[in-house]
C-alpha cells in the first residue's frame, strides 16, 4: 500500500536531501504509527495537484508529539488545506478539546471532510472559511480569548507570519515556568501522605518518593 504513498510523498519536501533516507524514515518509524484515518486522508490528498502542500508525514508525527507535551486541548490553525495537520491535531487533543481552522479555501477542505467525520472528531472543529488575519483580530475583541489557546499551527501565507505571530503572541496562553511547577510540585509532594519522600539537592533538585499507602 505504501507503494502508493511513496509517490505521494516523493521527493522529500524537507530538508533532506536523501531520498533513500527519508523513505527509510518514512517506513522504518512513521508509516507504521500513522493513524489509519490519517493514512486514508493522505491518499484522498494525493491526487491533488497541490498534494505537496500537505503536511508531512514526518512533521505530523512530530507535531503528534508537541501537541501531547503541550497537553493541548484548544488549538488553532491557520492554512488547512485538505485537513492533514487539522485530522492530526483532532486525533491528537481530547475528547472536549477544540480547533479553530481557518483558510480561506473551503473546497480543499472539503476533500478531507468525510474522513474527519468517519474517524468521529468533526465535533472538535470549528472551520471558518476566511482571511486569517481578521480573524485573528476578531478573536482578540473578546478579551476571554486573551491567552486561552494552548497550541497555534501556522501553515498558511509566509508574508503574513509576522502579523500571525503578533496576534497569536496574545492569544497564546503563556507557560508556566518551569521554576513555578517545581515549586507547586514540591509542595505537594511533601503534603502527599501515600509517600515518602527525600529532596535531596543534586544538580536543580531531585525528590525521590517512595509509595507508602
Ligand atoms: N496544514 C495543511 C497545509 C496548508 S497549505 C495540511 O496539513 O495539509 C496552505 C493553506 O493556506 C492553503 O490551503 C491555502 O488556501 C491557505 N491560505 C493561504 N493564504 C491564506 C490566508 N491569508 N488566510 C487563510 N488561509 C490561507
Amino acid at each position: 500500500m505504501e507503494q502508493n504513498a511513496k509517490k505521494v510523498t516523493s521527493p522529500s519536501k524537507g530538508l533532506l536531501q536523501s531520498e533513500d533516507l527519508y523513505q527509510y524514515i518514512l517506513e522504518t518509524s512513521v508509516y507504521p504509527r500513522e493513524p489509519d484515518f490519517l493514512k486514508e486522508l493522505r491518499h484522498v490528498t494525493a491526487s491533488h495537484p497541490r498534494a505537496r502542500m500537505a503536511t508531512a508525514p514526518d512533521a505530523g508525527q512530530l507535531m503528534a508529539l508537541l501537541l501531547k507535551l503541550a497537553n493541548a486541548k484548544k488549538t488553532i490553525e491557520l492554512g488547512v488545506f485538505t485537513g492533514y495537520s487539522l485530522l492530526l491535531t483532532a486525533l491528537t487533543i481530547p475528547e472536549d478539546g477544540k480547533i479553530i481552522a481557518i483558510d480561506v479555501n473551503r473546497e480543499t477542505f472539503e476533500i478531507g471532510l468525510p474522513v474527519i467525520k468517519k474517524a468521529g472528531v468533526a465535533d472538535k472543529i470549528d472551520f471558518i472559511e476566511s482571511e486569517a488575519l481578521p480573524v485573528l483580530d476578531q478573536l482578540l475583541q473578546n478579551p476571554e480569548n486573551e491567552g486561552s489557546f494552548d497550541f497555534a499551527f501556522i501553515d498558511a501565507d509566509s508574508v503574513n507570519y509576522w502579523n500571525y505571530h503578533e496576534r497569536l503572541m496574545k492569544l497564546l496562553k503563556i507557560w508556566k515556568q518551569e521554576r513555578e511547577l517545581a515549586i507547586e510540585l514540591n509542595k505537594s509532594f511533601a503534603a502527599d501522605p501515600r509517600i515518602q519522600i527525600s529532596h535531596a539537592s543534586l544538580g536543580d533538585g531531585i525528590t525521590i518518593c517512595r509509595r507508602i499507602y
